[in-house]
């Protein structure tokens, strides 16, 4: 008898320890890691410019380069889309490298917090993937998803009224995307969307950058989506850029693609709005086994053998697409990008260290901080 009050007591501490452990995991989940670099002058909360997202969970880090010289000034956002993680490392890369000389840069590396605290278990999708670093250490980072964590919106209407007047799927309103340009009433997602354009116009930034990734079968990959006031910085860069043999796409922002950051953002404050993509198989419909490897290496057997059938719109071969060189290229566009800028404009924007796109390729871990998490 004793014997089985004695196995009860200690099942019932294990059902213990195991709530424990996973309420630990699952709150540490939706902490934001705070990052830091040489040339990081401040991190902010967005919520610094929209109270309303405050003690939630959609609420996330800024970090802030004011170099204390009057100039122009650029927002850098990645994790707009959790689940395409080029954009988040291509921030972290860059906050964790740059000083700014002259002007102002904002980076937020995990655009929508609340997607960075999930992931699509559905898609078969990874939690984690790591980068090697040269001292043989990992730096380990979070894969998300697409969309804004049920616990923190729900439920989702079944049609999403955007306030343009476009109906769309009502999953859309936990697309951080489809949001723009926000309410300071609406879902969260639109509380969040909200927050960055009252960013943008408070601080009055000139250029915003949102970084993204798609799959190698969808038309628009690696390209500069752009909105109309931002026609020359896009086309400038692709200039630049081909002088590099970097091939990449110009696609005008569609007047009637409402909710995006390019066609929003640019439509309800003067900043310049450009929105990157590039390709990624770990993205695509077309992928076999989603793992880590996946995500780092770009590497689908599927996608090889589409590539020989003419079907993608990214050169793809047997070499994958990894994600050092997916963050190589948004990095290198964003650069060009400003030097654009620093062409046309008086209010320049002077940046020392942005990692070169060879450096970046041949050893991305070399552009990390040790770093737990
Ligand atoms: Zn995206």
């Amino acid at each position: 008898m004793k014997r089985r009050i004695l196995a009860f007591i200690f099942y019932i501490l294990g059902v213990i320890a195991v709530c424990i452990i996973a309420t630990v995991s699952f709150i540490s989940m939706k902490i934001n890691p705070v990052l830091n670099g040489p040339g990081v002058t401040e991190t902010v909360k967005l919520s610094n410019w929209f109270e309303g997202i405050k003690n939630t969970n959609m609420d996330t880090n800024v970090y802030v380069f004011d170099s204390g010289v009057e100039g122009g000034s650029i927002l850098i956002l990645g994790g707009t889309h959790a689940n395409e993680p080029a954009g988040i490392l291509s921030a972290i890369v860059m906050l964790e490298n740059i000083k700014v000389e002259t002007g102002k840069v904002f980076i937020i590396p995990y655009a929508n917090n609340s997607a960075i605290s999930h992931n699509d278990a559905m898609e078969g999708a990874p939690e984690f993937y790591h980068i090697d670093l040269p001292d043989g250490s990992t730096r380990d980072f979070r894969f998300g998803s697409r969309r804004t964590n049920p616990t923190d919106q729900w439920p989702d209407p079944t049609l999403y009224n955007h306030q343009s007047g476009s109906t769309l799927g009502g999953g859309e309103v936990s697309n951080l995307n489809r949001c723009y340009p926000g309410d300071p009433d609406g879902y969260p997602t639109e509380k969040l969307a909200y927050a960055i354009v009252q960013l943008i116009k408070n601080e009055k930034v000139d250029i915003v950058i949102d970084m993204h990734e798609s799959s190698p079968e969808y038309p628009v990959n690696d390209a500069i989506v752009f909105h109309q006031n931002a026609a020359e910085l896009a086309i400038t860069a692709q200039m630049m850029l081909e002088m590099d043999n970097i091939q990449i796409r110009l696609e005008e922002s569609p007047v009637n693609l409402r909710g995006l950051s390019h066609r929003e953002i640019g439509d309800s404050t003067d900043a310049m709005v450009l929105l990157l993509e590039v390709a990624n198989p770990s993205q695509g419909r077309l992928r076999g086994k989603t793992d880590e490897d996946l995500v780092v290496t770009g590497l689908d057997k599927f996608y090889v053998q589409a590539a020989k059938e003419g079907k993608l719109y990214a050169p793809y071969d047997e070499n994958g697409y990894p994600i050092s060189l997916r963050v190589a290229r948004h990095i290198t566009t964003i650069d060009y990008i400003i030097q654009s800028w620093n062409m046309m404009s008086e209010k320049q924007i002077l940046i020392d260290d942005i990692p070169s796109y060879e450096n970046l390729i041949n050893d991305i871990g070399s552009f990390l901080i040790e770093h737990e998490g």
